[in-house]
């Protein structure tokens, strides 16, 4: 797959990442890209529209695959309606459609080994391995992990029967931290002063509500303080770190209301700068690859760390192996750099000395969610407003389909519209300024973020 560019924007990339010359890329299939490349993007919400979007930006991109997509990255690329958490679908696609490059956005895959079916089909993927995805698939692997690796994180203890639980309940002073061991899409977790619901969420996690991801127990030390994320590119041993950002969890203003996926977010966090992402890349997310890699494990992909920016500094709560949804619709709006670049160097294993740089804009997310969200979303609400554009804003979408020429909600969280302006409080006027021109039966959203 040749342009007619190709040769010029060939000798620029070897120029920046010296891809002609590497040793680390050797040992990765494939892994060589002084030239454009088709990519396959799997998942299908706002996080992924958002990538795709930023993907499509790039100089380095011929073709966007998305699988399942949705009505937004049909806008960005194509879309192929399979199951992207199948590994021998996704190796079909990539072989029949000449894919360079696989780019994995949620956890799903990863966890069903997707990333391991690419490496031995040779096609290259940036996306861990699934014995390096258990930092975001087993709280009790990633806390071994982390003390292994010296980074900051709370104290934990790991069951599988309910009466050592209750018995370490009953010795702990509360709040207390329960989470189901596995992937329970977010739901795992509960934090509670009230002992009795304490011994609840472990019978709940025993009897099976999360499946087998409540088959352990983690009990973990209280963390006091303010939360934020901070994300990376990881090449198996380099990382370059992206801006901070913070989200919302729940669902009404005030933080009131239940937890869901994420109702919005905003970037940068002031006082959140290079040097505090410098520190986390260096003292939590580069220990944990080393310490991975001595495991025999790479991890190239994105990461997520969620910190706890507790009196005693910053301590990890957990890991994710992909970027955050809603975090991410607000980060790459303002990216500078050219992802998919990012993601080549990583890929390539030459990511040392490569940084992310940023435009001057702040941005604000707004989730727009449907009715009933996030106990029972109701769908099949027509979307009005989404042919309007305008140049301080970004439209994402997430639980969307399409319906003859109409778009239809169908999903809980729907839309994400992202201002921007030239600080947080211009990026808020924007977002919620395009947010009243969109609207569907029952929209909910906070009226809160980034305040
Ligand atoms: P997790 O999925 O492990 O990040 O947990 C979800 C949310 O629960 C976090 O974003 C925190 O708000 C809260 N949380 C998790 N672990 C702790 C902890 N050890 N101390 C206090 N809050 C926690």
């Amino acid at each position: 797959m040749e342009t007619s560019s190709g040769d010029t924007k060939t000798s620029d990339i070897r120029a920046a990442y010296k891809l002609a010359d590497l040793a680390v890329g050797q040992d990765r299939p494939g892994g060589r890209y002084p030239r454009p490349v088709n990519v396959l993007l799997l998942g299908g919400g706002g996080r992924e529209h958002a990538i795709g979007w930023k993907l499509a930006q790039s100089h380095l991109l011929t073709r966007l695959i998305s699988a399942p997509g949705n009505p937004g990255l049909t806008q960005v690329g194509e879309t192929a309606g399979f199951d992207p958490t199948d590994p021998s679908a996704v190796i079909d696609v990539a072989s029949a459609e000449s894919v360079d490059l696989v780019v994995v956005g949620p956890e799903a895959p990863l966890a069903a080994g997707v990333a391991d079916a690419l490496g031995e089909a040779a096609i290259p993927v940036f996306g861990p391995v699934a014995a390096a995805a258990r930092l975001e698939t087993s709280k009790t692997f990633a806390k071994d992990v982390m003390r292994r690796a010296g980074v900051p994180t709370g104290g934990s203890e790991t069951f599988d029967a309910p009466a050592p639980a209750y018995a370490h309940l009953a010795d702990t002073p509360g709040p207390y931290v329960i989470k189901a061991d596995g992937l329970a899409a977010g739901k795992g977790v509960l934090v509670t002063s009230d002992l009795d619901e304490a011994r609840a969420w472990v019978d709940d996690c025993f009897s099976g509500r999360f499946g087998p991801a409540g088959n352990l127990v983690v009990i973990e030390e209280f963390l006091d303080g303010d939360e934020i994320s901070v994300f990376g590119l990881c090449d198996g041993t380099n990382v370059i770190g992206l801006r901070p950002a913070r989200d919302y969890k729940r669902l009404a203003d005030d933080d009131r209301g239940p937890n869901t996926g994420g109702m919005g977010s905003f970037t940068p966090v002031p006082g959140f700068g290079d040097d505090f992402v410098a520190d986390t890349v260096e003292h939590m997310i580069k220990p944990v690859l080393s310490t991975l890699a001595e495991d025999g494990i790479p991890y190239v992909g994105f990461i997520y760390a969620g910190l706890m920016l507790t009196s005693q500094g910053p301590k990890v709560l957990e890991f994710n192996c992909r970027l955050g949804d809603p975090e991410t619709q607000a980060l790459l709006p303002t990216m500078e750099s050219d992802l998919l670049e990012l993601i080549l160097s990583c890929v390539d294993g030459s990511a040392s000395g490569v940084t992310a740089t940023w435009s001057d804009q702040s941005a604000v997310n707004v989730v727009l969610a449907a009715k009933g969200y996030p106990e029972a979303s109701v769908r099949g609400d027509a979307i009005s407003g989404l042919d309007h554009s305008d140049e301080d804003s970004v439209v994402f979408q997430a639980g969307t389909t399409t319906e003859g020429s109409r778009t239809i909600t169908a999903g809980g969280r729907v839309l994400s519209i992202v201002g921007l302006g030239s600080d947080l409080d211009a990026a808020r006027d924007a977002a919620y300024a395009r947010a009243a021109t969109l609207d569907f039966a029952g929209k909910q959203y906070r009226t809160d973020i980034a305040t």
